[in-house]
This record gives C-alpha cells, structure tokens and sequence, in this order.
C-alpha cells in the first residue's frame, strides 16, 4: 500500500465528472488500499478517487468510530471499519434534512455548515465487485453523500451562501499564493 498526495482546491481537477468504472479488478483494489492508506494517514474519514487525481467513481469511507476504553483513563479503542463504494448511486432520500460542520481533506482547515437530506437510500458495487444496497443516516449518510458530490466535481463549500463560500475560495487561492511563494 502507499500513501497518495491528496490534490487541494483550487485545484480544477477536483471540478472533473469522475467516469464509471467498467470491473472490479485487482488495479482497482490496489487503488482502494491505497486510497484508504491516504485517508487514515490524512486522517479523515471519507476520499474519493479525484481527490489522489484518478477520475474514477470509487471512493472509500471509515467513520473510525471511538469506543469508550475498557479501563478507565486509558485511550478510547478506535475502531476502524472500511467502507468502499464503487459507481455509487442515491436511489432514495429524505425530505428531511440534516446540517452538519463539513470538512474535506481537499479543502484544509476550513469547514462549513452543510445541509443535506438526513437518510439515504444507496446502491453501489463492493470491494468484490458485487452488487450492495443500504440505508444510511446519521454521519455516514452526510458523509456519502459529501464524496458522492465528489464524483461530480461539486466541493462542501458550493452549497454555502455566496458570501460564505467566496470567503472561503479567497482563503484557498492565498492560501495557494503563499505555498507558491515558500
Ligand atoms: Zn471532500
């Protein structure tokens, strides 16, 4: 496995239309293993394939639960649980909708207020290449459909207010200003 440099914005390759993927086959794993390598090292909890610059609909999920421990005073348990999705598709989701503090590993150390529908139906093919489909609410819900919007090229930050997301892309490109400059 190996760990991938993530693109930032306001790279335009994160506004690329990611391709369905033909097969499941041992490339596309690799690229999956290495994928969620990135994200752990990140660390975040969700990436999609654009985001290491391979336009593909592929990404990869860990909400990396924390358990409490079992002796008091010791480290909480982190408890990891991959999650890979492949030509994803929402078939069903609430009116209702959910708000929550988003990030992106693409998008460093800004966040944003999101809303989204709060449940989800989805359907995507596995790790295997076999075929899944599965309710989701909660942060996982937020989270799918963050990297789902991904795929499309659409960032957290397009679905703020303008003056939010203005003062957001004017932190990017400075923040890119000085990185060109160091
Ligand atoms: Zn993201």
């Amino acid at each position: 496995m190996a760990i991938l440099p993530i693109i930032e914005a306001p790279d335009p390759r994160l506004r690329v239309v990611s391709a369905p993927v033909a097969g499941v086959d041992d490339d596309l794993r690799r690229l999956m293993d290495d994928m969620l390598e990135t994200m752990y090292d990140a660390p975040g909890i969700g990436l999609a394939a654009i985001q290491v610059g391979v336009p593909k609909r592929v990404l990869v999920i860990d909400l990396q639960r924390r358990d409490e421990p079992a002796e008091e005073g010791a480290e909480p348990v982190e408890v990891r649980e991959p999650h890979y999705f492949i030509n994803p598709e929402i078939v069903w989701a609430s009116d209702e909708l959910a708000s929550y503090n988003e990030g992106c590993l693409s998008v460093p150390e800004l966040f944003g207020d999101v809303q989204r529908p709060a449940r989800i139906r989805a359907r995507w093919l596995d790790y295997d290449g076999s075929a899944r489909e599965e309710a989701f609410d909660g942060l996982m819900a937020t989270c799918l459909q963050h990297e789902m919007d991904h795929l499309e090229g659409v960032l957290f930050f397009d679905h703020l207010s303008k003056l939010k997301r203005d003062m957001i892309v004017k932190k990017l490109t400075k923040a890119k200003r000085q990185k060109l400059a160091a």
